[in-house]
């Protein structure tokens, strides 16, 4: 499920993710967390109200809420082998794997690279910072 982030990383050149298609991104992981704005524009997308949906779709991790799995583990949107909501899916699911937090702790691209195929191992720091401050440069 490659985002608009990433594209646009690989048509700089980057190349340092590719995505396999393979789903475990929406598998597991600690879950999926959902801002105000993401809730409201999921709602309206599959045509329900922000609490409904709340109700229905999240749980609470800490004080946050992500969304529920189904039984397999997968993210309950999450059919097909394909992310039932694209259009307005999670923010935190179109940066993937261009996430804020590696721009301080670059060192975790590594980490994820072994959770995720798509992303290329032994990429240097200053690649990986560059690729992500991009991306969040046209937040
Ligand atoms: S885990 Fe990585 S390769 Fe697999 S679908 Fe997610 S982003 Fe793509
Ligand atoms: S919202 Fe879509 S992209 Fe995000 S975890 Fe669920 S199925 Fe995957």
């Amino acid at each position: 499920m490659p985002s608009e982030a990433t594209e646009a990383c690989m048509y700089r050149g980057e190349e340092i993710f590719s995505c396999k298609q393979c789903g475990d991104c929406c598998k597991g992981y600690g879950g999926t967390y959902v801002s105000q704005t993401d809730v409201e524009a999921i709602a309206a997308y599959i045509g329900t109200e922000p609490e409904r949906f709340a109700e229905r779709y999240c749980t609470k991790s800490g004080d946050r809420l992500v969304l529920v799995q189904q039984e397999s583990g997968f993210c309950i949107f999450w059919k097909d082998r394909m992310c039932g909501i694209h259009p307005v899916k999670p923010k935190m699911c179109k940066a993937w794997p261009f996430i804020r937090n590696l721009i301080v702790d670059p060192d975790n691209w590594e980490n994820m690279a072994s959770m995720c195929p798509g992303i290329r191992k032994g990429v240097p720091a200053e690649v990986v910072q560059k690729c992500v401050e991009n991306m969040l440069g046209s937040e």
